[in-house]
């Protein structure tokens, strides 16, 4: 029997279901785990608000016949729990501090602390991430190559509104009219990798899309760029190739991101 682990923080949308129907064509057993991991949130973020929806997240998976993995927090971080130093020496050699965390310090040291336990936990044959989280994603990968080769990790595009907006746990915090701001981050990416099918400077349609976020009311921006797939640092220049994009702003005081695939001619 082989297993497929969908980590999860529960508040369950189509985005995760997508992981949930890619994991059972690739294993015999599913285990969707709902735990919001309270080492990858700051002191000031919304670890507390965060939308913990377990009944209605149950009901979403018995269609697929998943199990339901909801460990307290205590059965995660036992007493005398001391992967966190180990975790922490492996990251300063990751790019952890850039981006994402930059603004969460510390987020992606407690990220790849709940998906060891979990692995540990689980013992899955194929793990399935969203590449909604292009770092996080990024950051597992190493994780896996270097220390659980044995684990297949899969990979699934972000899945959107309609309208384009990438589905999030945090966009029910998102008043309408701050749903309507919210497209902003997509339309900018989008139109970015449209200007760079053609010969246009990267600087430029890079400085392009930061500035139509920044035009949008209510949006704050925190970053914008391109990476390197391979190393997740930005692209220059004189870059070609496949190539992320990855935005995150505030829009009210919700904090959104959001990625595309992108190629550089
Ligand atoms: P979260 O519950 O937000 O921590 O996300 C759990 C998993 O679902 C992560 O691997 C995310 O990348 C993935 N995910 C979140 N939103 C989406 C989406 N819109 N489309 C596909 N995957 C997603």
């Amino acid at each position: 029997m082989t297993i497929a682990l969908v980590p999860t923080m529960g508040a369950l949308h189509e985005g995760h279901l997508d992981l949930v129907r890619r994991a059972q064509e690739l294993a015999d057993d599913v285990v969707v785990s709902i735990f919001v991991n309270p080492t990858q949130f700051g002191a000031n973020e919304d670890f507390d608000k965060y939308p913990r929806t377990l009944e209605a997240d149950r009901a979403m998976l018995e269609p697929f016949g998943a199990t339901v993995f909801a460990p307290s927090v205590d059965e995660v971080y036992p007493e005398g729990f001391d992967l966190f130093a180990s975790i922490r020496s492996w990251a300063s050699t990751q790019p952890t501090t850039t981006f994402e965390g930059a603004t969460r310090p510390e987020h992606f040291e407690g990220v790849l602390t709940v998906v060891c336990r979990l692995f540990e936990m689980v013992q899955p044959d194929v793990v399935v991430f969203g590449q909604k989280d292009a770092q996080q994603v990024f950051l597992i990968g190493k994780l896996i190559e270097q220390a659980f080769p044995q684990i297949r990790l899969e990979v699934v595009p972000t899945n959107r509104e309609p309208d384009g907006l990438a589905r999030s746990s945090r966009n029910r915090y998102l008043s309408a009219e701050e749903r309507t701001h919210a497209l902003v981050l997509s339309r900018a990416l989008i139109n970015m990798s449209l200007r760079l099918m053609s010969a246009t400077s990267t600087g430029e349609a890079i400085a392009e899309a930061r500035a139509s976020v920044e035009a949008e009311p209510e949006v704050r921006l925190d970053y914008l760029d391109i990476v390197d797939p391979h190393d997740f640092t930005p692209v220059n220049e004189q870059f070609r190739g496949p190539a992320t994009a990855v935005v995150a702003a505030w829009v009210g005081s919700t904090r959104l991101i959001d990625t595309i695939n992108l190629v550089i001619n």
